[in-house]
């Protein structure tokens, strides 16, 4: 056992079904780290398919009443969930800072986007209005529902423990679903909060469940048939693992994986010094901010002719400068890496990117927070003159580590983005309209900011990638969310009547 364990302080993690925590059958287990101290807070039990089983029918059990309750019923729970979220959202950053490392600044700021989707989930009974057409043929009418779909799963990354969690279950709650969520077996504990303050708010018993583990868990899910449809987010390997499976298996997938994000920077956005603090104050946040361990994150500046020197220049000074510490310490800029493996493996491609020729303009590999000697800290690092054949391009890091590349025009950028096998979100900095028009309309990537480094879509919009950052066709929240959580049905009437059409033998056109 790891000698920073002190077994009085460690939590058991429960599951969550039927409304209760439970403990699961197996004997398998993992430990949930404190990523400042490196001690263990935690231990989370890796599920069985005997607990799948008891969470999937748990919920089958929950399905019919929860599906027939009017759509206004369920949102006024969610109104009450949204309330209680708020309420606690202090509680929940701790939470989230202290299983995943990040500032509690950030853990606030990514507490209030989850709840976005909630306010936004609480529209549902104008969301799932169908249409209407009368006397689509002589005395008949047509019309279109959107119904549930029945059990759903939602299995998620370790970077954001509430909100992409969030990005799912109140959208397919309020369309009439029941849920089992799998969350990463590194932060499980926010997800049980969550099912505890839905209980406070009136959610029945068995609609929403929590389950935890790694494979063992998710494969259960995936091959369980009362599982109807599966939400994925996390690494491209396993989101096309998800998909090819649970496709497989019958059921309807959206599995968002990894990305490797690029901000462009136009020459005109360095010629003033205002321009150029605004766009480096944009790609620090984006670049560093959650230590880089965001899908959105900025990981590759593409530096067009004349910009690249007087942003490297100022990247270099800004990120020299940040503060990093304990998610928890004041005014912090950056925590720790979630774990010692994953900030080992970072600093390795810092390694990498050296031998393999980039210049190593910002080295972070040395930093100690003298306070936190067991942490996972890791400093800021930048590269310049980072060519696409390097593995530091190639790889998604998820760290803070920043590549610029050069190259001379806006097509050679547009170029290079739309041929990386990743394109979940990209930027472009620029006080030209005409270009920022171009980018918008050549780039092939699922998310655009025209000088926001960031573009993650408000939760009525809908957020996915392309390419190797999503397989699936539907992007999460927002209609297309809806839609992903709903089968459409169209129903044809006609009542007898004196004046009717005769009911034809041949193929009816309804004249
Ligand atoms: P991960 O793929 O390792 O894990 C995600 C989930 O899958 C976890 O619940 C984990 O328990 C489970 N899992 C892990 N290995 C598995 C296996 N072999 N079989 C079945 N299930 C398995 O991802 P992570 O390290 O937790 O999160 C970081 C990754 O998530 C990054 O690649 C990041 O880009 C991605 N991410 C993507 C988005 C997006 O919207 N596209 C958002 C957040 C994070």
């Amino acid at each position: 056992m790891n000698k920073a364990v002190d077994m009085k302080n460690i939590r058991a993690v429960p599951l969550w079904i039927d409304g209760k925590h439970q403990q699961a059958s197996g004997a398998r287990s993992g430990d949930v780290t404190n990523p400042a101290t490196g001690r263990v807070i935690g231990r989370v039990p890796f599920c069985n398919a005997a607990d799948i089983d008891a969470a999937v029918q748990s919920a089958s059990r929950a399905f019919p009443a929860w599906r027939d309750s009017p759509p206004l019923r369920r949102a006024r729970i969610l109104m009450r969930f949204r309330e209680l979220l708020d309420q606690n959202k202090n509680e929940f950053a701790a939470l989230i800072t202290a299983e995943h490392g990040k500032t509690l600044a950030d853990a606030g700021g990514s507490v209030q986007r989850g709840i976005e989707v909630v306010e936004f989930a609480m529209g549902i009974p104008h969301l799932v209005k169908g249409e209407h057409s009368e006397e689509v043929g002589t005395g008949v009418d047509t019309h279109s529902l959107r119904q549930p779909l029945g059990v759903c799963a939602g299995i998620t990354p370790f970077n954001f423990p509430i909100m992409v969690p969030l990005w799912m279950f109140p959208v397919a709650l309020a369309c009439g679903n029941t849920f089992v969520l799998k969350p990463s077996e590194k932060v499980p504990s926010a997800a049980m909060r969550m099912a505890e303050l839905l209980k406070e708010a009136g959610l029945p018993d068995g609609v929403f469940n929590v389950v935890h583990g790694d494979k063992e868990a998710v494969d259960a899910l995936l091959n369980h048939p009362g599982v109807k449809a599966v939400s994925f987010v996390g690494s491209t390997p396993i989101a096309k693992y998800i998909y090819e499976t649970a496709s497989k298996n019958g059921k309807r997938v959206q599995a968002l994986g990894g990305a490797k994000n690029h901000a462009v920077v136009l020459p005109d956005m360095t010629a003033s010094a205002a321009d150029l603090e605004f766009t480096v104050d944009g790609l620090m946040g984006a670049a560093y901010g959650s230590a880089g361990e965001r899908c959105m994150s900025i990981s590759a500046v593409v530096a067009v002719g004349a910009s690249a020197d007087p942003l490297v220049a100022k990247l270099k000074e800004k990120a020299s400068k940040l503060k990093i510490g304990a998610g928890d310490g004041k005014d912090m800029d950056m925590g720790p890496l979630v774990t010692r493996a994953h900030r080992d493996k970072v600093a390795g491609y810092v390694d990498k990117g050296v031998a393999e020729g980039a210049k190593l303009v910002l080295d972070g590999r040395g930093l100690k927070v003298t306070e936190y000697q067991d942490g996972n800290f890791l400093g800021a690092s930048l590269f310049d003159h980072v060519k696409t054949d390097m593995t530091i391009y190639k790889d998604e890091i998820f760290g803070p580590v920043l590549c610029v590349l050069r190259v001379d025009t806006l097509d050679d950028a547009i170029r290079m983005i739309n041929a990386n096998p990743y394109a979940n979100g990209t930027a472009v900095f620029t006080r030209s309209g005409g270009a920022a028009r171009k980018f918008e309309r050549e780039i092939e990537v699922g998310m655009v900011g025209i000088n926001v480094p960031i573009p993650v879509p408000i939760a009525f919009f809908s957020f996915g990638g392309w390419r190797n950052s999503l397989f699936g066709d539907q992007h999460v929240h927002g209609m297309e969310g809806v839609r992903f959580y709903t089968r459409g049905k169209v129903v044809t009437t006609r009542w007898p009547d004196a004046n009717a059409v005769p009911q034809g033998f041949n193929m009816p056109t309804l004249g």
